[in-house]
Parts: structure tokens; sequence; C-alpha cells
């Protein structure tokens, strides 16, 4: 199928959050690690999210021209050309944007789905992250507010977040922070949902001690609770039903299974997976490279093998490392077999 529509990808949230279920959102950066995703997900028939970073962005418009709009795009829409061979449905999102970074990335891009509505085609991407964790509160919703003003507009979704996320993230280090803003606390979630429901649809990052980057098992400090205590917060402030706010949970690299099935119990329906999924397309090609050695080096005036050091070769395995851990995340999230497609 191609790209979930706005109406899909609503229902995709609304449907795993009465399933207790949620989608993998897998960071790529090049048109492999895009397809190695949609294969993992085609396998494990589970819709999925497909998303760039500013840095991943920058990378896919080539190294000499660093536009981080630009190749974020490029890699949309190759997405949206291949999606539709495969059953299942993949949306589209942008992930962290700084404040300081939206002229340069999330605007442009709304902007090329305000100009591809006007000539009848599909929203390039179906949802942005509008990172305003480093801001006041106040701030960071100010800011919130206008852009999902913009992106209601377009049937886009918005992403935000509450607290900050600990560790580092494509340049993004947030070691200095202090740890009390690791964790959200229910009355900023309150406020986040007070101001933001009544403009549009938005997805929420309500930081409980999640970190970017690598951890051992077992070092990273999570406290899911704090998810429900603010959904209950808000459930009881505004008179709702359980788990009214569609939750994200970012820096899961290390974190156990179980804590990741405990926020299944409280609305997260998006699940980002970066760092594992990097080290899953490389642990191939080292491999590759390891064994074929004396083939993709030319040797003391030998001419190597073309077969071995055509890229090709080693990004084939590569797509299927990583398509293999893309099925382990949806089978941890539990959205194997859940395609609405199926
Ligand atoms: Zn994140």
């Amino acid at each position: 199928m191609p790209v979930a529509t706005y109406q899909q990808y609503v229902r995709m949230f609304d449907e795993a959050k009465k399933g207790k279920y949620a989608y993998p959102a897998f960071n790529v950066t090049s048109t492999e690690t895009a397809n190695a995703v949609l294969l993992g997900l085609a396998e494990s028939k589970s819709d999925g999210i497909i998303q760039v970073s500013t840095g991943g962005g920058e990378f896919a418009s080539g190294s000499s021209i660093k536009d981080m709009a630009l190749g974020a795009a490029s890699i949309a829409l190759h997405v949206h050309n291949v999606a539709s061979r495969y059953n299942i449905l993949v949306g589209l999102h942008t992930d962290h944007c700084q404040a300081d970074k939206l002229e340069k990335f999330v605007k442009p891009l709304i902007a090329e789905t305000e100009r591809r509505r006007a000539a009848g085609q599909p929203n390039l991407f179906n949802s942005h992250m509008f990172d305003g964790s480093a801001l006041p509160l106040s701030k960071n919703l100010e800011i919130a507010e206008e852009l999902l003003k913009l992106t209601a507009k377009n049937e886009i979704i918005l992403e935000i977040e509450t607290g900050v996320v600990g560790g580092e993230e494509d340049g993004h280090d947030t070691s200095g922070v202090s740890n009390e803003k690791l964790y959200t606390t229910p009355e900023d979630v309150e406020t986040a949902y007070e101001r933001l429901s009544k403009i549009g649809r938005f997805l929420l990052a309500a930081t409980f001690g999640n970190v970017h980057g690598v951890y051992k098992p077992g070092n990273v400090k999570l406290t899911p609770k704090i998810l429900r205590d603010g959904q209950a917060a808000v459930q009881k402030k505004f008179g709702l039903g359980l788990n009214p706010l569609d939750l994200v949970f970012h820096g899961g690299s290390g974190s156990a299974l179980s804590e990741i099935h405990e926020t299944l119990e409280y609305g997260v329906v998006k699940m980002n997976v970066d760092t594992d999924t990097q080290y899953a397309f490389t642990r191939p090609i080292v491999d590759w490279m390891l064994k074929n050695y004396d083939g993709v080096l030319k040797i003391e005036g030998e001419v190597g093998d073309k077969k071995v050091y055509d890229p090709r070769s080693y990004l084939k395995a590569a797509e299927k490392g990583m398509a293999k851990r893309v099925q382990q995340a949806a089978s941890d999230l539990r959205s194997t077999g859940k395609s609405l497609l199926s």
C-alpha cells in the first residue's frame, strides 16, 4: 500500500491504543535503510513508521550539500515510490527538531506538503516532531501551538516533547541537563493537553528517565509509572476515558522488555528505534569485509574480486540484517500481525 493517509494514520494510533500495542518508528538515512524497514515490517505484517532526523536529512542530501529538508524530502519520496509494493501501512515522520532548526527543516517540509496538497498529491510526511524540551515549558508550548495550527490545517500530526531525553543523539548532547528534567511531571502533561488538544492531533514524548544512545541492559533507570500518572491526571482533570494521550517512547535501547510492555499499558503508541537498527545494519557488513578480506582489497598487485566489493553485495546483507531487527522491534511492541491491511 502507499504511505498511510491521514485517516489511516489516525486509525493506526487509535487501534494501537485500544489493543495495547505500539508502532516501531525507525530512523533511516538512506534508501537501503528505508528498504530494510519496509521489508521487516512486511515480513511481520506490522504497520510502522519511517522517520528522518535533521542529521539523517543532511546526510541523505549528499555530504557536500548538507540540506536537511532536501535529504528528508528525498527519502520520503523514495518511500512514497516503493511503499505500494509492500502489503503494510507506513507513516512518514521527522524526528527531533529543535526551535533553532524549524526554519531549515520542519517548516519547509510542511510548505512542501501544502504545495503537494494544492496539486492533489498526498502529504509528504504524516507527522513532524518539534523538540522544545530545552526551553521553559511555556515557551515550548507557545511554539507548539503555532506549529500545531499549521500541521492540523494540513492533516499532519505534531509530536512534541516535555521533559528531556538524556544521552546523546545526532550530536545533540543533553548530558548537562539536571536529573529532574529527565522526568515529566503530571502538571506538565496536563498543561500540554490543555493547550494543544483543542487545536489538533498531537503525540507527546513525555520523558520518564529515557536516554538516547546505547546502554547495556539494566543501565537505564526507567520509571514508566510517570506515564501512567500523567495519563491519570489528564483523565481526571478533563473527565476523559483511560489513556487520553498518545505517548511516544524515546531512548529505549537497553531497556528491559518488561518495561517496554509496561509502557504499552499506559498509552505508548510509538517507540523510536535507532541505535539497535544501526548496529543491525552494520553487523553483516563487518562480517562480509572480514570474510572477504582478500577480495574487497587489491592486495599485492592483485585485482580483488569485483563480486564482493560491489556495494550491492554487502548492502543486501545489511538490508536483511536490519530487517530482522525491525521484525524484533515489531514483536517487542506487539504490532506483529496487526497491520490494518491484513
Ligand atoms: Zn528521541
